[in-house]
Protein backbone atom coordinates (compact mmCIF):
# COMPACT_ATOMS: atom_id res chain seq x y z
CA UNK A 1 0.00 0.00 0.00
CA UNK A 2 1.51 3.58 -1.29
CA UNK A 3 0.06 6.54 0.87
CA UNK A 4 0.12 9.17 -1.14
CA UNK A 5 -0.01 13.21 0.18
CA UNK A 6 -2.99 15.05 -1.67
CA UNK A 7 -2.59 18.69 -1.01
CA UNK A 8 -5.20 19.94 -3.91
CA UNK A 9 -1.99 21.38 -6.00
CA UNK A 10 -0.59 20.24 -8.72
CA UNK A 11 2.61 18.95 -7.91
CA UNK A 12 0.59 16.39 -5.76
CA UNK A 13 -1.64 15.87 -8.66
CA UNK A 14 1.18 14.79 -10.80
CA UNK A 15 2.98 12.48 -7.94
CA UNK A 16 -0.27 10.96 -7.61
CA UNK A 17 -1.00 9.93 -11.11
CA UNK A 18 2.75 8.30 -11.02
CA UNK A 19 1.79 6.64 -8.30
CA UNK A 20 -1.36 5.39 -9.20
CA UNK A 21 0.09 4.38 -13.06
CA UNK A 22 2.55 2.02 -11.16
CA UNK A 23 -0.35 -0.33 -9.83
CA UNK A 24 0.42 -0.40 -6.56
CA UNK A 25 -2.69 0.09 -4.41
CA UNK A 26 -2.75 3.50 -3.22
CA UNK A 27 -4.35 5.79 -0.53
CA UNK A 28 -4.49 9.30 -0.57
CA UNK A 29 -3.77 11.90 2.55
CA UNK A 30 -4.68 15.12 2.97
CA UNK A 31 -3.97 18.09 5.95
CA UNK A 32 -7.11 20.16 6.29
CA UNK A 33 -5.48 23.81 7.18
CA UNK A 34 -9.14 25.34 6.55
CA UNK A 35 -9.12 26.39 2.88
CA UNK A 36 -12.09 24.62 1.83
CA UNK A 37 -10.49 25.38 -1.99
CA UNK A 38 -7.88 22.30 -1.20
CA UNK A 39 -10.05 20.33 0.60
CA UNK A 40 -12.34 19.93 -2.48
CA UNK A 41 -9.24 19.85 -4.99
CA UNK A 42 -8.00 16.92 -3.14
CA UNK A 43 -11.28 15.05 -3.08
CA UNK A 44 -11.88 16.29 -6.69
CA UNK A 45 -8.40 14.63 -7.83
CA UNK A 46 -8.77 11.18 -5.07
CA UNK A 47 -12.05 10.58 -6.87
CA UNK A 48 -10.63 11.01 -10.33
CA UNK A 49 -8.42 8.08 -9.73
CA UNK A 50 -10.70 6.38 -7.36
CA UNK A 51 -8.42 6.32 -4.36
CA UNK A 52 -9.90 6.67 -1.23
CA UNK A 53 -8.68 9.88 1.05
CA UNK A 54 -8.42 10.30 4.68
CA UNK A 55 -8.66 13.77 5.71
CA UNK A 56 -6.87 14.90 8.90
CA UNK A 57 -7.76 18.27 10.75
CA UNK A 58 -5.01 20.42 11.34
CA UNK A 59 -6.81 23.36 11.36
CA UNK A 60 -7.02 24.10 15.46
CA UNK A 61 -3.27 23.18 15.49
CA UNK A 62 -3.03 25.75 12.27
CA UNK A 63 -4.95 28.59 13.65
CA UNK A 64 -3.15 28.05 17.61
CA UNK A 65 0.59 28.74 15.55
CA UNK A 66 0.36 30.70 12.98
CA UNK A 67 0.37 34.78 13.71
CA UNK A 68 -1.70 35.89 11.27
CA UNK A 69 -4.57 34.44 8.64
CA UNK A 70 -2.56 35.18 5.89
CA UNK A 71 0.79 33.84 7.12
CA UNK A 72 2.27 30.21 5.92
CA UNK A 73 5.04 29.40 7.62
CA UNK A 74 4.00 27.10 11.27
CA UNK A 75 7.78 26.16 12.34
CA UNK A 76 8.47 22.38 11.30
CA UNK A 77 5.58 22.43 9.47
CA UNK A 78 7.14 20.16 7.32
CA UNK A 79 8.07 17.52 10.00
CA UNK A 80 5.31 17.67 11.17
CA UNK A 81 2.89 16.72 8.94
CA UNK A 82 5.33 13.86 8.10
CA UNK A 83 5.24 12.86 11.63
CA UNK A 84 1.62 12.57 11.25
CA UNK A 85 2.02 10.75 7.98
CA UNK A 86 4.06 8.51 9.28
CA UNK A 87 1.71 7.19 12.20
CA UNK A 88 -1.17 6.62 9.93
CA UNK A 89 1.16 4.65 7.41
CA UNK A 90 1.84 1.94 9.94
CA UNK A 91 -2.05 1.98 11.01
CA UNK A 92 -2.83 1.39 7.02
CA UNK A 93 -0.02 -0.69 6.30
CA UNK A 94 1.61 1.63 3.61
CA UNK A 95 5.16 1.02 3.06
CA UNK A 96 5.87 4.25 1.14
CA UNK A 97 4.64 7.93 1.77
CA UNK A 98 4.73 9.63 -1.21
CA UNK A 99 5.01 13.29 -1.48
CA UNK A 100 4.95 15.90 -4.27
CA UNK A 101 8.07 18.06 -3.15
CA UNK A 102 10.11 19.55 -4.82
CA UNK A 103 13.16 22.25 -4.53
CA UNK A 104 11.56 25.28 -5.04
CA UNK A 105 10.03 25.83 -2.23
CA UNK A 106 8.95 28.88 0.01
CA UNK A 107 9.44 28.68 3.68
CA UNK A 108 7.45 26.04 5.28
CA UNK A 109 9.71 26.32 8.17
CA UNK A 110 11.99 23.40 7.69
CA UNK A 111 11.89 23.27 3.89
CA UNK A 112 12.67 26.95 3.74
CA UNK A 113 15.88 27.48 1.74
CA UNK A 114 18.05 28.77 4.68
CA UNK A 115 17.98 24.94 6.10
CA UNK A 116 19.49 23.68 2.92
CA UNK A 117 22.00 26.49 3.02
CA UNK A 118 22.65 25.36 6.26
CA UNK A 119 23.05 21.59 5.35
CA UNK A 120 25.44 23.06 2.52
CA UNK A 121 23.24 21.03 -0.12
CA UNK A 122 19.65 21.88 -1.46
CA UNK A 123 17.11 21.69 0.66
CA UNK A 124 14.86 18.93 -0.31
CA UNK A 125 17.64 16.34 -0.29
CA UNK A 126 18.92 18.03 2.78
CA UNK A 127 15.63 17.28 4.27
CA UNK A 128 15.44 14.03 2.67
CA UNK A 129 18.70 12.49 4.34
CA UNK A 130 17.60 13.33 7.61
CA UNK A 131 14.22 11.56 7.16
CA UNK A 132 15.97 9.30 6.15
CA UNK A 133 17.66 8.85 9.00
CA UNK A 134 15.34 8.86 11.49
CA UNK A 135 12.61 6.69 9.39
CA UNK A 136 15.25 4.12 8.97
CA UNK A 137 15.51 4.34 13.09
CA UNK A 138 11.59 4.10 13.73
CA UNK A 139 11.45 1.12 11.21
CA UNK A 140 13.89 -0.32 13.46
CA UNK A 141 12.73 0.41 16.63
CA UNK A 142 9.05 -0.25 15.87
CA UNK A 143 9.58 -3.37 13.34
CA UNK A 144 7.88 -1.20 10.28
CA UNK A 145 9.00 -1.08 6.63
CA UNK A 146 8.21 2.71 5.59
CA UNK A 147 9.55 5.38 3.77
CA UNK A 148 9.25 8.22 1.83
CA UNK A 149 9.44 8.71 -1.55
CA UNK A 150 9.71 12.45 -3.83
CA UNK A 151 8.78 11.60 -6.84
CA UNK A 152 9.45 14.83 -8.26
CA UNK A 153 12.61 15.79 -6.55
CA UNK A 154 14.48 16.81 -9.14
CA UNK A 155 11.75 18.64 -11.24
CA UNK A 156 11.24 21.53 -11.45
CA UNK A 157 7.55 22.95 -11.65
CA UNK A 158 7.57 23.17 -15.20
CA UNK A 159 8.47 19.67 -15.65
CA UNK A 160 6.38 18.33 -13.18
CA UNK A 161 3.91 20.66 -15.61
CA UNK A 162 4.83 18.75 -18.40
CA UNK A 163 5.09 15.25 -17.10
CA UNK A 164 1.68 15.91 -15.56
CA UNK A 165 0.37 16.64 -19.31
CA UNK A 166 1.50 13.43 -20.49
CA UNK A 167 -0.03 12.05 -17.53
CA UNK A 168 -2.96 13.35 -18.32
CA UNK A 169 -3.54 14.70 -15.28
CA UNK A 170 -6.74 17.02 -14.83
CA UNK A 171 -4.87 20.20 -13.66
CA UNK A 172 -8.37 21.82 -14.00
CA UNK A 173 -9.36 19.94 -10.50
CA UNK A 174 -6.26 21.48 -8.59
CA UNK A 175 -5.94 24.39 -6.96
CA UNK A 176 -2.70 26.45 -5.93
CA UNK A 177 -3.56 29.73 -5.01
CA UNK A 178 -3.55 30.34 -0.65
CA UNK A 179 -6.03 33.25 -0.51
CA UNK A 180 -9.15 32.55 -2.80
CA UNK A 181 -11.04 30.70 -5.02
CA UNK A 182 -10.67 31.75 -8.21
CA UNK A 183 -6.91 31.89 -8.13
CA UNK A 184 -5.78 35.23 -7.15
CA UNK A 185 -3.21 35.39 -9.85
CA UNK A 186 -0.64 37.65 -7.60
CA UNK A 187 0.52 35.60 -4.58
CA UNK A 188 3.69 33.71 -5.03
CA UNK A 189 1.89 30.28 -5.59
CA UNK A 190 -0.84 31.44 -8.12
CA UNK A 191 2.66 33.10 -9.92
CA UNK A 192 4.33 29.89 -9.60
CA UNK A 193 2.10 28.04 -11.08
CA UNK A 194 1.45 30.16 -13.87
CA UNK A 195 5.19 30.23 -14.54
CA UNK A 196 5.44 26.61 -14.86
CA UNK A 197 2.36 26.23 -17.26
CA UNK A 198 4.17 28.72 -19.63
CA UNK A 199 7.46 27.59 -19.34
CA UNK A 200 6.38 24.21 -20.29
CA UNK A 201 4.41 25.35 -23.13
CA UNK A 202 1.08 23.42 -21.20
CA UNK A 203 -2.62 25.68 -21.62
CA UNK A 204 -3.19 27.18 -18.70
CA UNK A 205 -6.69 26.82 -18.24
CA UNK A 206 -6.35 28.20 -15.01
CA UNK A 207 -9.03 31.29 -13.80
CA UNK A 208 -7.72 33.65 -12.47
CA UNK A 209 -9.25 36.50 -10.69
CA UNK A 210 -6.13 38.93 -11.68
CA UNK A 211 -6.34 38.66 -15.29
CA UNK A 212 -3.66 41.27 -16.36
CA UNK A 213 -1.22 39.86 -13.79
CA UNK A 214 0.61 37.67 -16.47
ZN1 LIG B 1 -3.08 33.26 -5.51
Amino acid sequence: MLLCHISGGLDSAVALAQTVKSGMPTMGVHFYLGTDEHIIAASAIADHYSVNLETIDLTAFWDLLRDDKNKFRVHGYRSIIDQISLAYAEKIGATHIVSGEMDWEYGNGDLDKQFGKLMGKNTLEAYREIMEKQTALYNEMYKTDIWFAYPLIHLTKASTVKLGQELNVPFELTHSCQYADPHCGTCIFCKARKWAFKEAGVVDKTEYADVHSN
